[in-house]
């Protein structure tokens, strides 16, 4: 604990931001992180406590009394190893993760919680500017090869664990380029691509072979009419992989959107946010696109009003939408948690995005019932009110409106991960179509199918950037037994 005194003298400083207008005329990242005298203040503010409860409440356990001490003492590099030594990217979780590690904090009982997230920011920030973030070769090479299907963050931080225990890898990915939904999901304005292509150096410098658009599926595909984003040029079936390769681990995501099939679905202007959100990544990428979804002048509806409803939001609004306006099934949460009641656990609370500030309106207890249209394109949506009672909607006689919109964008989360591509693996699956496979220390991650393995969204559904972290580090490490009898990775 750096200084004994420092959560009674310091306050929680955010992160700034750039203001509205100026962040709405671009796609980059407008978060200001905390300088270094910042950082060490907010560091000094950790109570080093005996019992760490954000250690256990992020979910790669990162040793944030450590990095927090180490910061407040000036010794980053030291911060950026204790960081490494949990998380393979924390580039990527230091921009995008909720930090239920905040909600954690032993401050967060009766004060402000430690900014955890934003010193987690500033640590790799000035790990990359430094240059300490450096390729990190193997001692020695097993000779055995591992075929990862899927490289969104399960699939590239298993293969920078096993490529370091000595594993020849290969990561296949269906689409152009890798991240999964960091690069064709998350826009840029949270989460700039540079920083994927900045660590895929790393990991190519230390062996991870790559083969995009490559899409590993049996003869269906990715199933009739798939919505899902495939910029594929190439085929390789399953079993020849699982013929060729000495382990391969499914970390395919969970890419199934749930669609909403009420009259009028069918409509032009009707689309999933998974049409509308990759599209904008690749445009700003600078690719060419023969017809892109856009809310230019537009009275957009997202339906959903979770995190990627959230992000249709701050893209529509870049792309100049009339208005927006965002649904949410369930009744508006209260503006504060009653902390003592929920603490550590991650509160049920009122969440208002940096999108939500750039201008958008929000209607909650409130259910889409028809798509209204004029010649084939949507003009509406008519909605019903809902009253909740002991978590139960019950529709309000009388309630009915109509929308306006001219673009409506379904946001309502992922069902699943594509069947056609488990079935072409023979792979089990659980109740909600996830890949069965446990994360038991023993026999862990592994599938009914000899030598398969799954992590991240394709195995626990959808879920966070952090957890698939987790998931692909513990993956590598039984992966690693199996092949080797042992490991010493980390788990
Ligand atoms: C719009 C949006 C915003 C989000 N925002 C956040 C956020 O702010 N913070 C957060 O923590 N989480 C966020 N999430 C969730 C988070 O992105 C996911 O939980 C996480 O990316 C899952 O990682 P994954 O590696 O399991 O799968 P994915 O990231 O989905 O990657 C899977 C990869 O596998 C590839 N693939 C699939 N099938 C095949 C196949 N058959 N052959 C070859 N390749 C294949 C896919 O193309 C993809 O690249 C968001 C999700 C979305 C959709
Ligand atoms: S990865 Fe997320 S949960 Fe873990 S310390 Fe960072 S912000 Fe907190």
């Amino acid at each position: 604990m750096g200084k004994t005194t420092g959560f009674l003298e310091y306050q929680r400083i955010e992160e700034g931001y750039l203001p509205v207008p100026q962040r709405l005329k671009h796609y980059k990242e407008f978060v200001i992180g905390l300088d270094e005298e910042q950082a060490r203040i907010q560091g000094a503010r950790c109570m080093d406590c005996g019992t760490p409860f954000c250690n256990n409440g992020c979910p790669v356990n990162n040793i944030i009394p450590d990095f927090n001490d180490l910061v407040y003492r000036h010794d980053w590099r030291a911060a950026i190893e204790v960081l490494h030594s949990t998380n393979n990217f924390p580039e990527f979780t230091g921009r995008i993760c909720p930090a239920p590690c905040e909600a954690a904090c032993v401050l967060n009982i009766n004060n402000d919680p430690v900014g955890i997230k934003s010193i987690e920011h500033a640590i790799v920030d000035r790990a990359f500017e430094e240059g300490w973030v450096q390729p990190q070769l193997p001692k020695h090479r097993t000779g055995k090869t591992v075929a990862i299907v899927g490289a969104g963050p399960a699939g590239l931080a298993a293969a920078q664990q096993l490529a370091r225990a000595g594993h020849d890898v290969t990561l296949f990915e269906k689409n152009d380029r890798v991240g999964g939904l960091l690069r064709y999901g998350i826009p840029d304005f949270k989460l700039e691509k540079s920083h994927i292509d900045r660590r895929m150096q790393q990991l190519e410098a230390e062996g991870v072979k790559v083969r995009t658009g490559v899409l590993v599926a049996g003869k269906d595909g990715l199933g009739k009419g798939s919505k899902v984003t495939n910029w594929s040029r190439d085929t390789i079936d399953p079993q020849t992989l699982l013929k060729e390769f000495d382990a391969v681990l499914l970390s395919g995501g969970a890419e199934q959107s749930r669609d909403l099939p009420v009259p009028g679905r069918e409509l032009d202007g009707v689309h999933f946010a998974m049409e509308f959100l990759p599209q904008q990544n690749k445009a700003n990428a600078g690719d060419k696109l023969a017809q892109q979804i856009r809310a230019d002048g537009k009275h957009v509806i997202v339906i959903g009003g979770g995190d990627t409803g959230s992000d249709c939001v701050g893209t529509s609004n870049r792309h100049g939408a009339a208005s927006v306006t965002q649904f949410e099934l369930l009744p508006m949460p209260p503006e504060r948690e009653n902390k003592p009641l929920v603490w550590p656990y991650w509160p049920n609370k009122l969440r208002t995005s940096s999108s939500h500030e750039e201008g958008c309106q929000r209607e909650f207890a409130i259910s889409t019932k028809e798509f209204i249209g004029e010649n084939g394109k949507v003009t509406g949506v008519k909605t019903v009110r809902l009253d909740w009672k002991d978590g139960k909607p019950t529709e309000i006689a009388g309630s009915e409106q109509i929308f306006k919109a001219d673009l409506v964008l379904l946001a309502m989360g992922f069902v699943s991960p594509v069947q056609s591509v488990l079935q072409a693996f023979g792979v089990d699956t659980d109740p909600r179509g996830n890949v069965r496979a446990s994360t038991d220390l023993v026999g862990g991650y592994a599938t009914n199918v000899p030598k398969l393995f799954a992590a991240g969204d394709i195995r626990r559904g959808q879920s966070l950037v952090v957890w698939a972290i987790r998931e692909g580090r513990q993956a590598a490490r039984a992966v690693d037994e199996f092949l080797m009898g042992h490991s010493e990775l980390p788990r």
